[in-house]
């Protein structure tokens, strides 16, 4: 049998064939544009194969309660071209096989946990940080989800004493992704982050941001590994700055994992959500 994936970001679709063993056969990668172009390419792509079940794991916000009436759109994306749009809907329509739904970070939260970081375990949380921030988390071997899917890179933090920064979070300002994602790096401090790989400041005030989300995810999920991925990631002096940054915060309160194994970066590299759109599918019915 043949399975689908499709991780589905606001820049591009990845598009990837498995056989049962998990053994990608052929992947693409495809621009993201408007809906009806990126599709086709999709579908022209999958049309190749006799295909089981496919797994979307899809950029959001997006519908994930299959009670709405909107179960399977995109919802308010800045996006526009993929504002309200049917994207579940018109998968299942082309190819009238089960397709598994559910967010890019928690398709790499679900592919961590079965083949990646936190293999071995039944929880675990995973954060991208990139050009935003989102989170997902599994709980008891499930995809946690409520009335929708979590929002974890829009949770609140306090500013960093020497840092004025107003955010560029069109909802909130200064929430975590308003000052602690990509664009927010590249806008307060006039450069790419990748260009500002030696000022230890920069990274210290980042570490000071995410570890703070991290304390509060711990606090609330009590997560037994969290996965940091994402292109600010690449800043390899960072994972040590918020275990650090961590500990201070936390101050011995809870007693975490040991943060070398608890705070680590995704064994699957850029493959956790491709990983977790296979498995999805496959567990699909
Ligand atoms: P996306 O979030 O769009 O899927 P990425 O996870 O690659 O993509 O994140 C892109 C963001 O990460 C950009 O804002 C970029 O400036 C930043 N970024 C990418 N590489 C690096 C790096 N080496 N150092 C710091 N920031 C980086
Ligand atoms: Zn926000």
């Amino acid at each position: 049998m043949m399975y689908g994936a499709i991780e589905a970001g606001g820049t591009k679709f990845v598009c990837a064939v498995s056989d049962e063993q998990l053994e990608i056969k052929e992947r693409v990668s495809i621009p993201t544009t408007t809906p009806e172009e990126t599709l086709k390419q999709v579908f022209d792509f999958f049309d190749q194969y006799k295909l089981t079940s496919i797994g979307i794991g899809s950029f959001g916000p997006i519908d994930v309660n299959e009670k709405s009436a909107t179960y399977g759109y995109v919802t308010s994306t800045p996006k526009t071209a993929w504002k309200n749009y049917d994207f579940l809907g018109s998968v299942k329509k082309r190819y009238g096989i089960p397709v598994a739904w559910t967010t890019d970070v928690n398709a790499a939260a679900y592919g961590e946990l079965k083949r990646g970081s936190a293999q071995g375990t039944n929880s675990c949380l995973y954060l991208t940080i990139g050009t935003g921030i989102g989170g997902g988390a599994v709980v008891d071997g499930k995809v946690l989800s409520g009335f929708g899917h979590p929002e974890m890179g829009h949770l609140l933090v306090s500013m960093h004493p020497e840092d004025d920064f107003e955010g560029v979070c069109p909802y909130h300002g200064n929430c975590l992704e308003g000052v602690a994602a990509g664009p927010a790096i590249e806008k307060r401090y006039g450069k790419k982050g990748m260009d500002l790989a030696d000022d230890k400041k920069v990274w210290e005030i980042e570490a000071y941001y995410l570890a703070q989300a991290l304390v509060n995810y711990t606090l609330i999920l009590s997560p037994e590994k969290i996965i940091l991925g994402g292109g600010v990631m690449k800043q390899t002096q960072l994972l040590d700055l918020i275990k650090k940054e961590f500990a201070n915060l936390m101050a011995d309160y809870v007693n975490t994992p040991a943060l070398d194994e608890y705070i680590v970066t995704p064994e699957l590299e850029d493959n956790a959500g491709i990983t977790g759109c296979l498995l999805m599918a496959m567990e699909e019915k």
